[in-house]
């Protein structure tokens, strides 16, 4: 099956958008599409989701 993954930015829930060490400063996070909120905390920030509050983060897998 051909890779058809897709990815979107989304507004990093640490920071909402400031800039953060958890988004690399740029206030978004590329996630797989349709965007998710991690399912381990809502949103809020967890280990799983890398504090951005987001699943299916870019180069990290749920
Ligand atoms: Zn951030
Ligand atoms: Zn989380």
């Amino acid at each position: 099956m051909a890779d058809t993954t897709e990815y979107i930015g989304v507004t990093c829930q640490h920071c909402a958008g400031e800039g953060c060490c958890f988004c690399d400063k740029k206030g978004t996070v590329e996630v797989t599409s349709p965007e998710r909120m991690c399912r381990h905390c809502n949103g809020v920030g967890c280990l799983y989701c890398g504090y951005t509050g987001w699943s299916g983060l870019r180069g990290k897998y749920d």
